[in-house]
């Protein structure tokens, strides 16, 4: 339930609608905005009696969100929710970021090669897992720790902000000491406790869609990490299992602006894991940024026949720089443009 104040409602009217959430045994969030202040009622609100706080001083409008996910839709926060994981790396505005990298961390040389590739093509953040949830047990399964070690090391030359997946509570710790934005992969979407955690750690977040998820599924995840407080998530299309061998995903880039309807969070596209097969990559790039995306996560690699994971969907590095040529145009084309690394502002424009 969301308590919206009357224009110009004074500090003291805030605080006695707080007093009287909190009176009531449920937590109040009070929000200040450019348009209006609310205070959301967070929790089971179903059995909430409204009048008592109708008739509180300085209250113009109760609204009941009629959404499952509460502080996650648009009717709790009208105004798009900007999530900033470094300095100029900044999801949900005009300014588009490109994330990029391997599946996998596997060596220094490698982590390198590909975070200057990346960065000299225009992406802003780093990709790259340490933890891996791999399908089979026997699969390569990360890096652990070192990997985090090496993501530390290219940051450190480039400049580029990390993004990098946590499995568990112990290793989404681990990797809020080293990353700037922890990924929550698709197998872990439902596993809400590490959802409590990383919400309460509080670091942004990038939370992919599972792999048999609905939306409603998908935004309920968000929820749970807003529940504790971080508002900083990122939500990320990267396809679906459907019965269709063709590719290794369905790509669903509905999700896109079905998202932007219902939730203030931005949304990302990622079509490498979305299609599976290097060669649709790039169309379905352009695809997600046609479609408004709010920034794109691509798998590149150095040598991507000698990858660890994933080698057949990473991009080569000259095919990710055409890439982001292009992903530039479209972008252009419908009023928003690429994030560009902070003090590159001049030589990107060219
Ligand atoms: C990944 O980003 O490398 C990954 C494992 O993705 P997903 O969780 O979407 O499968
Ligand atoms: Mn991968």
């Amino acid at each position: 339930m969301l308590v919206v104040m009357q224009h110009g409602a004074t500090q003291a009217q805030v605080d006695g609608v707080v007093r009287t959430i909190e009176e009531m045994g449920y937590q109040a969030r009070a929000m200040p905005g450019a348009q209006r202040t609310a205070v959301g009622l967070v929790g089971n609100d179903g059995r909430v009696d409204s009048s008592r706080i109708e008739a509180l001083e300085g209250v113009a409008q109760v609204i009941h969100v009629s959404q499952p996910y509460k502080q996650v839709s648009r009717e709790w926060r009208p105004e798009n929710t900007i999530v900033t994981i470094a300095p100029g790396v900044a999801f949900g505005g005009d300014e588009i970021p490109v994330i990029a990298g391997p599946c996998s961390v596997e060596s220094e040389e490698q982590i390198l090669a590909a975070a200057r590739a990346v960065r000299d093509a225009g992406a802003v953040a780093l990709r790259g897992g340490a933890f891996k949830p791999r399908s089979s047990p026997y699969a390569f399964q990360g890096l652990g720790r070192k990997g985090l070690e090496l993501l530390a090391i290219a940051r450190e030359e480039t400049g580029l902000a990390i993004v990098t997946e946590a499995m568990d509570d112990e290793g989404a710790h681990l990797v809020a000491e080293f990353a700037d934005c922890i990924q929550i992969g698709a197998r872990n979407m439902q596993n809400y406790s590490l959802l409590r955690s990383v919400g309460r750690i509080g670091k942004p977040v990038l939370l992919k869609r599972g792999l048999a998820a609905t939306i409603n599924d998908l935004l309920l995840s968000a929820e749970y990490i807003l529940a504790e407080g971080n508002s900083q998530v990122i939500l990320c299309e990267r396809g679906v299992r459907s019965f269709d061998p063709a590719v290794r995903n369905m790509f669903d880039l509905t999700a896109v602006p079905l998202v932007h309807k219902l939730s203030h969070l931005p949304i990302i596209a990622d079509p490498s894991h979305g299609t599976g097969l290097r060669d649709k990559v790039t169309p379905m790039a352009r695809a997600a940024i046609a479609a408004g995306a709010d920034g794109v996560m691509v798998e590149v690699h150095p040598t991507p026949e000698r990858a660890l994971s994933d080698g057949g969907q990473s991009l080569y590095p000259d095919q990710f720089a055409s890439l982001v040529r292009e992903l530039r145009a479209i972008a252009g084309a419908i009023g928003r443009t690429l994030a560009v690394q902070p003090g590159t502002r001049s030589a990107a424009r060219v």
